[in-house]
């Protein structure tokens, strides 16, 4: 089966940063296979902005160049790339700066869709949404995507969104959270609102526990300096952890539609308990060389952490009684981002003590091989007798729909959302201050103790204190194999 294209309007598409890590992993990459697949139409225009003063050919030899090293072979078409390439052209611009603009300005055109990519650094949005509104080339119809961290803390938040406003209305905003853009989680949406079978036991008297777990094999990856001025809670939990948990617990919205969606999230967040000592685990690979933190992250003193494990309460009807464990680390055993809703035991076994009664567990991946799998009991075939045996039934996304499946990547659909104004992936800027709201308290407390993470080793799980946090409620983390 083969994924039904829509080809979206033309549209003209800036992206700043354009030179950059996640504009050649990601998003240019990402572009060209939505224009291989036939969603982007003929005539849109894709250009890059930045600071290096590139002649356009050199541009678009360095975008073959990401296109070669992030895209497998099978994805090379030579007529496609040479196509997509033709679509694009080159702007030098420094964001703080009075050059470039007007050459960007004159390279818009009429009655197109236009959107801006702000793949730069946060200290950047500002001025690149100013300048876009003063010299009047975004217009009321204009878009601008938002990237990650936004902002640090709630007032950083809040001053960043106050800044925006100023020059682009709320429903010109597309703050990025690409976990929101996974097949996975759009499907988890799909199960729980399209099906009458889980909906009814969605709820605490059914569901004993829910782990959200997303867990990287890599270190601070080059972005030392960054990471340490973070850590875990900001990078991860604020935003990707904190949406996946939004998305299981929220009440049903009315509609798919982005308000509708954002609300019921918003919810959630503020239905959140505020986060007690000895609920959390704060942890830091330390190994030898670069797989030591305090070497990785290029500061011998830190205190922040790679990884952290915590236990969260919703306060309202559906979820009170149901804690919700989230951990996510760094330098990791493997790499696996899943959700695991565990329901509770039947209230009566007829099948006798010798049957070990094993728990059904609803597990959705989006990391690696997305899809969902059930974990439910059966009779083990043969003529032994009545005895149990708990198994998966497992619905991989690529053998259910069949291996030639092409399943856009998270940030593909995300741009193309974009260009056809659905924000509804998209977090609205009172959920993004909600979630610093809740986050900020918990990271003040552990910093005015002085909390020192807990050492772990690289390669493991975590640190042991985060297998205590489950053990003491008698429960055990999913293994991460
Ligand atoms: P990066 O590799 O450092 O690239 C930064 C880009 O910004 C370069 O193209 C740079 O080109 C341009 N730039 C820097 N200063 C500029 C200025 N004054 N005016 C105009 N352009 C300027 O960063 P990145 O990793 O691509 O990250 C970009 C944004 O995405 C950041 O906000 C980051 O937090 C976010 N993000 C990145 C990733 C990732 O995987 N990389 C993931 C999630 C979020 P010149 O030097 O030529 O100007």
């Amino acid at each position: 089966m083969v994924a039904r294209v829509i080809p979206v309007e033309k549209f003209d598409l800036v992206i700043f940063g354009a030179t950059g890590d996640l504009a050649r992993r990601k998003i240019l990459p990402g572009l060209y296979r939505r224009w291989k697949e036939g969603q982007i139409p003929k005539g849109a225009k894709i250009v890059g902005a930045a600071r290096s003063d590139i002649p356009r050919d050199d541009f678009r030899s360095m975008v073959r160049a990401a296109l070669e090293e992030f895209l497998n072979h099978k994805e090379l078409v030579d007529d496609k790339i040479a196509s997509f390439l033709e679509m694009l052209d080159y702007v030098t611009i420094d964001a703080k700066g009075d050059d470039g603009w007007d050459m960007l300005g004159s390279m818009m055109r009429p009655e197109m869709v236009r959107a801006f990519y702000f793949s730069v650094a946060p200290s950047l949005f500002g001025g690149i949404a100013k300048r876009l509104h003063q010299r009047g080339i975004a217009d009321r119809n204009s878009r601008i995507v938002v990237e990650k961290p936004f902002g640090k803390d709630l007032m950083t938040a809040r001053a960043l969104n106050a800044t925006l406003a100023e020059y682009f209305h709320e429903d010109q905003i597309y703050r990025i959270d690409h976990y929101l853009g996974k097949e996975t989680v759009q499907n988890l949406m799909a199960v729980r609102f399209a099906n009458i079978l889980f909906e009814p036991l969605w709820n605490s008297q059914f569901i004993d526990h829910v782990q959200i777990t997303v867990a990287e094999t890599v270190g601070v990856d080059g972005r030392g300096e960054y990471y340490d001025s973070s850590g875990a809670m900001r990078d991860m939990v604020q935003n990707h952890l904190m949406q996946l948990l939004c998305l299981i617990a929220m009440e049903p919205p009315h509609s798919f539609e982005p308000d509708a969606m954002r609300d019921e999230k918003l919810k959630v967040i503020r239905a959140l308990d505020p986060i007690k000592p000895g609920e959390y685990v704060r942890g830091q690979y330390r190994g030898r060389g670069e797989e030591d933190y305090l070497v990785d992250s290029g500061n011998p003193d830190s205190r922040t952490e790679s990884f952290i494990a915590m236990k969260m309460h919703i306060s309202n009807w559906r979820w009170k009684g149901t804690p919700f464990y989230l951990r996510t680390g760094k330098r990791m055993k493997s790499r696996v981002s899943e959700i695991a809703v565990t329901f509770k035991e039947p209230p009566h076994s007829i099948f006798g003590e010798s049957n070990q009664w094993r728990e059904n567990v609803l597990v959705i991946r989006l990391q690696p091989d997305e899809g969902m799998d059930l974990r439910v009991m059966i009779k083990e075939p043969g003529p032994g007798g009545m005895r149990l045996k708990d198994v998966a039934l497992d619905m991989s996304f690529a053998e259910a729909l069949g291996n030639d499946l092409d399943i856009p990547d998270a940030y593909e659909r995300l741009i193309m959302d974009v260009i056809r104004g659905n924000q509804t992936l998209f977090m609205r800027g009172d959920e993004v201050e909600a979630a610093w709201a809740w986050v900020d308290p918990v990271i003040e407390g552990w910093e005015l103790r002085e909390d020192q993470p807990e050492p772990y080793e690289p390669g493991s799980t975590g640190p042991e204190g985060a297998l205590m946090l489950m053990h003491k409620d008698g429960r055990r983390w999913r293994e991460i194999r």
